[in-house]
């Protein structure tokens, strides 16, 4: 089982921040701003290549929550990321979205 399905089960400790029924949202463990907080479905959907017509709803949903889970940490400016794929440095195969923030990011990407 993957390392965020065991979060979600809760065989592995994390701070989560937000749950319902489709998500789970928790502080990233290694945090790269002063909000850092992985936004994933409970579902096991392995990258952004997996999202289709069938589950799409669920990623919907994780957008829609996002702004509500920013502002329980304080912000309402942040960036999302989300890294697919080996060369774009994903390295846990279950589909999540960075929320970061509470830091001056400026307007590059990279
Ligand atoms: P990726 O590089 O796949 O886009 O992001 C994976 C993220 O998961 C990294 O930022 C990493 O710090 C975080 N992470 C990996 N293992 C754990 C863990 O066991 N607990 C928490 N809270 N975050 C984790
Ligand atoms: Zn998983």
């Amino acid at each position: 089982m993957c390392v965020f399905c065991e979060i979600i089960n809760g065989n592995i400790p994390s701070e989560k921040v937000w749950e319902d029924e489709l998500m789970v949202a928790f502080k990233d463990n290694a945090p790269a701003a002063p909000v850092h907080v992985l936004a994933v479905p409970r579902r096991h959907i392995e990258s952004a290549n997996c999202i289709t017509g069938e589950n799409s709803a669920i990623v919907a949903h994780i957008f829609e929550m996002i702004p509500k889970i920013a502002k329980s940490q304080g912000i309402d400016s942040y960036r999302i990321v989300n890294n697919c794929g080996k060369q774009a440095g994903q390295t846990v195969q279950h589909l999540h979205f960075h929320l970061l923030g509470g830091v001056e990011m400026g307007d590059k990407i990279l």
